[in-house]
């Protein structure tokens, strides 16, 4: 950014939630399907259908309320925001007034608290397509109602970077409750992003502008740097500028002005008759939060402190909740969580990122790689064993670890008796190294423990291999 100038930004995120129905009626919620048949006469608008408000979809409202320090609001009435589109077919869309159902939370980045102003649900429109023909346009009404949450961030981002990390915590976190599939190519989590500039040291806020169409996290940043850069030449110039609503362009790596202040529509809300005022007991807020799951947060302090792991080990555990499920349930099979994590982070992240997979996809029980972990910490292969041979063949599901290094005859040998053969024979067949050795020249014991790990096809316990050379030295 120019010297000078700081950025102020908030964002707008809009999250599809993942509830089984659509957010007034038994439809269906789900992306794609043929056009329109995840419908009935409540989405479609009817006349005489009413709506009944989906309580799983309040439940998911409040989820992401307590997660982020929100203030869980007993009564939040709906409202009609009204504005004529084809793919709004009521004519009006349901949403939240001046009091939304979770207010004043905060998301953490790297440090700092962003506020969550408000989150409130509301329903989606349908989808226009106006490529299909070139004579009409054509509407989908699939998505008309489906349920979402739309959360509004404090004007408290001041760099494009912030605001990617603030989109990706945000994304992390809503998969993470489950409330969202987070697929933004699907249009599941959608943003828009508010911004203006403002010359260091200055405290009121400058003209914002807003950003719409921003569907990737790259996305975001690319519009944000170029409209700073955009408005910070407008400032410098001395011209002004009006609130107004830009679109990005994200070909040609611009935003475009789409409407101006002035030509703002005028949403004439009022409070819905249809639909009760949204009330939420203390006793449902408890409810919900007593079926959470631990939060990320709370989540990446237990297993630094439980499993005793770096920070960064453990964020990068905590990828998904998936990737941190598994190695929970990988370190109680292996009894070790320090192995667990590096087999998490080593071999089975090499194997995903390989195929290109998800930890669910792999096929792989935990139960099953933990026992193969046992087998390294008792000493039965050791770790290039179990890597190289062992693992590949419990992906290609050959059976069990232990079946496999029985099968392909991979164990250490910790057979006393065996190892003493084997370290006597090496001797014998070396006596002039043997006799240096015992004249002072110590680098060839280095050189007769290679013959005989040689030997023992880099089976035997190297361990023990020592303990014996060094007691077969010392009394002949
Ligand atoms: P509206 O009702 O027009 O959407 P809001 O007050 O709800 O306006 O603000 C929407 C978003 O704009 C919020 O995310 C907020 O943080 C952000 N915002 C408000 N003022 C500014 C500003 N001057 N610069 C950048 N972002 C701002
Ligand atoms: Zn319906
Ligand atoms: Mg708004």
């Amino acid at each position: 950014m120019k010297p000078g100038f700081e950025a102020v930004i908030g964002l707008e995120v809009h999250v599809q939630l993942l509830t089984r129905s659509k957010m007034f009626c038994a439809c269906r919620n789900e992306y794609g399907g043929k056009p329109n048949s995840h419908t009935c006469p409540v989405c479609l608008a009817l006349p005489g259908a009413l709506p009944v408000m989906n309580g799983e979809a309040v439940r998911m409202a409040i989820a992401f309320g307590l997660a982020v320090h929100g203030e869980i609001r007993e009564a939040s009435p709906f409202y009609r925001k009204q504005y004529f589109y084809p793919d709004l077919p009521k004519g009006y869309q349901i949403t939240q007034g001046p009091v939304a159902i979770v207010e004043e939370g905060w998301l953490e980045i790297s440090g700092k608290k962003v506020r969550i102003e408000r989150a409130h649900l509301e329903e989606d429109s349908g989808k226009s397509s106006h490529e299909l023909s070139e004579t009409s346009s054509h509407v989908d009404l699939n998505r008309a109602g489906v349920p979402l949450l739309e959360i509004v961030g404090g004007p408290d981002l001041r760099s494009p970077q912030e605001a990617y990390d603030y989109l990706k915590t945000m994304h992390h976190l809503v998969t993470y409750l489950g409330i969202c599939d987070g697929n933004m190519e699907e249009g599941s989590l959608r943003c828009d992003a508010n911004v203006s500039v403002r010359r260091e040291g200055e405290s009121a806020f400058g003209t914002r502008v807003e950003v719409k169409n921003l569907n990737s996290f790259r996305n975001v940043k690319l519009a944000l740097e170029y409209e700073i850069e955009r408005q910070i030449e407008l400032v410098e110039r001395g011209e002004a500028f009006g609130q107004e609503t830009r679109g990005w362009d994200a070909d040609k790596g611009e935003t475009r002005s789409q409407r101006s202040k002035e030509a703002a529509m005028d949403y004439r809300y009022f409070p819905e008759p249809d639909l009760p005022t949204l009330r939420v007991t203390p006793e449902e807020i408890e409810a919900v939060r007593a079926s959470m799951l631990e939060l990320p947060e709370a989540r990446r302090a237990r297993f630094i402190e439980t499993f005793g792991l770096t920070d960064y080990e453990a964020g990068m555990l905590l990828q998904s909740r998936a990737f941190a499920d598994y190695f929970e349930a990988l370190a109680q099979a292996s009894g070790s969580g320090k192995q667990a994590c590096n087999w998490m982070l080593g071999e089975l992240s090499r194997t995903l990122n390989g195929r290109n997979i998800g930890i669910e996809a792999l096929g792989l029980h935990p139960e099953a790689l933990g026992e193969l972990i046992r087998l390294v910490e008792a000493r039965t292969i050791n770790l290039n064993t179990a890597k190289e041979s062992v693992f590949p063949a419990l992906l290609a599901g050959e059976g069990s670890a232990a079946q496999i290094v029985e099968a392909k005859g991979l164990a250490q040998v910790s057979d006393l008796g065996a190892i003493q053969a084997l370290v006597e024979g090496v001797l014998a067949a070396h006596p002039e190294q043997l006799a240096q050795l015992k004249g002072g020249n110590v680098k060839l014991r280095g050189f007769l423990v290679g013959q005989i790990m040689k030997q023992g096809k880099g089976k035997v316990n190297p361990q023990l291999v020592n303990e014996v050379l060094d007691a077969s030295l010392a009394h002949g």
